[in-house]
């Protein structure tokens, strides 16, 4: 940690109460961290601590000498957390607001599986108002039926272990629509069909089928199908000579008549089982457009943006059976409908269980576990016993 290393120069105590043992090593992480080689943070900081700070209150900090006695002090006193806590909050205290908007940053990295990682620093009120908007934007899980006593916390951990996992998107998931919603101004909420922007541009090899961004990264060619599907982007199809050509959109993205047309068949919502979303809605080909499936309403179904992604990059078919879509897992089981949502009286469970002569109680599930504590060796010996004692006869 040469950054540890480098403040530590300016902390003569502090290096040597880390050396006696007395500092834990996440102490000063977190002392070194916040002040870095700036010994004048050191001094306004540890003086915004002493003035907080029962008996030293009086002491008066100039220098960085006393300021390090100071921070000394406060982190035998207390845990690492608590002391970055601290830290933290005293250097916001001493921060003028215009070093906070000098700071002002929007960063991004290509992640190495071709995601976009952004990274935004914005002052405080601005960070206000671009979560607010974010906020509004994500669509809020509709309670299905009143839930009038609260769920216990044993039961809610264990739905949330029964979780479905890839198919289920999560909040933070739909904060990300959102954003982008905010971005391509797909905002009112009439908007049913979300399309990204024209200004995207995918460049697809006409003979390996691959696709990379426009100045982004290469695009597995499951995501280059998706945003053939229904994606308001140019699509350039670049062959071996070099020659160019656009693939228009006209025959490729549903018509706005074929998106109502979509609604009033399917509903204004996503087709997958289960899923709620009425927003950022995709019209999927369910023969793929690359492969001559027409745009006709036969060939289209509206799911959310995320089932989109779900399948055409995990494999999941869709089929239409008896009037009724069906969606089936890459090893070609369906998904089921979604169950209705459990609802009714807990006396009501003890009853069905007692009938079917069932004894469940909050025992049950329980370990027979006493409290001692775990000898592994022990355990393992009597465990592992039998197998050392095969006779080799
Ligand atoms: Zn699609
Ligand atoms: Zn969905």
């Amino acid at each position: 940690m040469p950054g540890i290393a480098r403040a530590l120069h300016q902390l003569p105590l502090i290096t040597e109460a880390s050396a006696a043992g007395e500092l834990s090593y996440s102490k000063v992480r977190a002392i070194t961290r916040v002040i870095g080689t700036d010994t004048s943070a050191l001094v306004r900081i540890a003086a915004q601590l002493a003035a907080g700070t029962s008996g030293i209150r009086n002491a008066t900090v100039t220098d960085p000498g006393t300021a390090e006695k100071i921070l000394l002090s406060i982190a035998r006193h207390g845990t690492a957390s608590h002391l970055e806590t601290l830290i933290r909050a005293a250097r916001q205290l001493i921060a003028p607001p215009e070093d906070l908007a000098a700071r002002r940053s929007v960063t991004w990295r290509w992640a190495d599986d071709g995601c976009l990682e952004l990274r935004v620093r914005l002052t405080p009120d601005q960070g206000a108002t671009l979560i607010a908007a974010i906020e509004a934007q994500t669509p809020k899980r509709k309670p299905t039926a009143p839930d009038p006593e609260p769920v216990p916390a044993d039961l809610v951990e264990r739905a949330r272990e029964q979780e479905p996992g890839l198919v289920v998107d999560g909040v933070p998931a739909r904060r990300a629509d959102a954003l982008l919603a905010l971005v391509t101004g797909h905002t009112d909420a009439g908007t049913v069909v979300e399309r990204g922007n024209a200004e995207v541009v995918v460049h697809v090899d006409a003979s390996t089928r691959t696709a990379r961004l426009d100045g982004g990264p290469t695009l597995a060619p499951a995501t280059a199908a998706r945003l053939a599907c229904d994606a308001k982007v140019q699509l350039l199809l670049d062959d071996r000579t070099g020659n160019r050509m656009y693939l228009g959109r006209s025959r490729r993205l549903a018509s706005d008549a074929q998106v109502r047309a979509l609604t009033a068949r399917d509903g204004q919502r996503c087709q997958f089982p289960g899923c709620p979303h009425t927003r950022y809605l995709n019209a999927h080909h369910i023969i793929p457009w690359e492969v001559g499936g027409p745009t006709d309403i036969d060939n289209l179904i509206m799911i959310c943006s995320f089932h989109h992604k779900v399948v055409h990059e995990h494999g999941y078919e869709i089929d239409r059976v008896d009037g009724r879509w069906v969606f089936r897992r890459p090893d070609g089981t369906p998904v089921p409908d979604a169950a209705e949502p459990l609802s009714g009286k807990a006396e009501s469970l003890v009853e069905m269980h007692a009938r079917a002569r069932l004894c469940i109680d909050h025992t049950t599930i329980s370990s027979k576990w006493e409290g001692d504590s775990l000898d592994v060796d022990y355990v393992l010996s009597l465990l592992l016993l039998p197998k050392r004692i095969t006779p080799a006869a």
